[in-house]
């Protein structure tokens, strides 16, 4: 494991710039990473050797031109070959499993369908899952930095245990207690294991490994399934808010008045106008929730009720991120779960409500699809183990904090 006990917090600070800085600046030069860090060029040497060691980085051979006058400087980039991130998201009837490395390849990928009536067993079938990861892993000589695990529903943000997830009735689950007990008994080795909410790790994937990475700026994620959840990012990362409840967008109140009652028992949230639920409601009429799938292949066949659903989902999905840019003003907002396999018949829509619902000298923000699909939670959990090794502030005692036998 890179960050032990035998490194100085002071230390272990500027291994954490130097990563940050070669993540966000791929192919800058030692020289460079002195100037931007303020240490001195033989601290930043032996700091990049160790790094070199680990095989965090390496560097760019690129070779200086026969003909040149000047020598190139190396540059450095990170190393995608050696250290890798598991990351799982517990969905509502899925389990998700990935391997990636740290610059985002994915090297493992598998999702199971399963019942979520039994705790226990779904946490067994979770276990099977990243077992048969690890062994992958081991296989490759890839050497695993840590588990990130996202899940439907609210964490708190200090102890990181479950504290419900609504749609799986499960409540005040330790997680972290129950995968220790699990790898001991399996005779795994131990690592850091982070719990977060869905829609947090699915920003995170877009903050860490999405083209947004190199750029630092805010962004909101809107995970639009048959629940809605916004992920904020901010400059410096993730915002979780004071107990860990940001971003709980959809059950904000969009119609307060003969608004349909919401599963959390208000009337008129967000998730009654835009989600899943709610184009199945304006297709169907009744409560009958209709697959993705069924509702895509009634789109193929140019359904009218399907288009008109997603011209009224994309009303109030407008109206929702007018909001969300008048408090937060992001760079981007991207959309992402399930819902977003609707592609522009959902984002034309919701552009125009936008726009429709804005007054003057306001700058639309760029609105566009997630780029992982389907494994943006389970790739942004994996990508939460990274932050905090990329992160330079307060990651050290965290990661013991919740290391599984740490
Ligand atoms: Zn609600």
């Amino acid at each position: 494991m890179a960050f032990t006990s035998n490194h100085s917090d002071l230390k272990q600070i500027n291994r954490l710039a130097v990563i940050n800085l070669v993540k966000t600046q791929p192919g800058i030069s030692r020289a460079d990473l002195a100037k931007r860090t303020g240490l001195n060029k033989s601290t930043i040497g032996k700091i990049v050797q160790e790094l070199l060691d680990e095989h965090w980085l390496q560097e760019d051979h690129t070779p200086t031109p026969l003909n040149g006058a000047g020598r190139r400087p190396t540059g450095l980039t990170l190393n995608g070959h050696v250290l890798a991130l598991l990351g799982a998201e517990i969905g509502v009837d899925y389990i998700t499993v990935l391997a990636c490395s740290i610059t985002g390849e994915t090297l493992f990928n598998a999702t199971l369908p399963y019942q979520h009536g039994n705790m226990e067993a779904s946490i067994d079938q979770l276990i099977e899952l990243l077992e048969h990861a690890w062994r992958i892993m081991d296989t490759m000589n890839h050497e695993v930095l840590g588990l990130g695990i996202a899940v439907p529903g609210l964490v708190n943000a200090l102890d990181e245990k479950i504290i419900a997830l609504p749609n799986l009735n499960w409540h005040d689950v330790s997680m972290i207690q129950l995968l220790r007990e699990r790898f001991v008994s399996k005779n795994l080795p131990t690592i850091p294991v982070t719990i977060l909410n869905d829609a947090n790790a699915a920003a995170l994937s877009e903050f860490v490994f999405g083209h947004t990475q190199y750029r630092r700026s805010a962004l909101v994620h809107l995970t639009l399934g048959i629940g809605v959840g916004a992920g904020i990012i901010t400059e410096k990362g993730l915002y979780r808010g004071f107990n860990g409840w940001a971003g709980e967008i959809g059950h904000s109140i969009l119609q307060p008045v003969n608004g349909l009652r919401c599963a959390c028992g208000q009337y008129g949230c967000v998730e009654t106008l835009v989600s899943q639920r709610a184009l199945s409601h304006a297709v169907t009429g009744d409560r009958q929730m209709l697959s993705i799938d069924a509702l895509q292949r009634r789109l193929a066949k140019d359904d009218e009720k399907v288009k008109q659903g997603l011209n009224a989902v994309g009303h109030y999905l407008g109206i929702v991120l007018r909001n969300v840019a008048n408090i937060l003003n992001p760079e981007t907002i991207v959309l992402g779960g399930p819902m977003s396999q609707f592609g522009q018949h959902l984002i034309d829509p919701t552009i125009q409500s936008f726009k429709a619902h804005t007054g003057r000298n306001h700058i639309l923000p760029n609105i566009q699809l997630c780029e992982f699909g389907h494994n943006a939670a389970a790739l942004g959990a994996a990508a939460a183990i990274l932050s905090q090794h990329v992160e330079p502030t307060g990651t050290p005692t965290h990661l013991t904090h919740q290391g599984l036998l740490r």
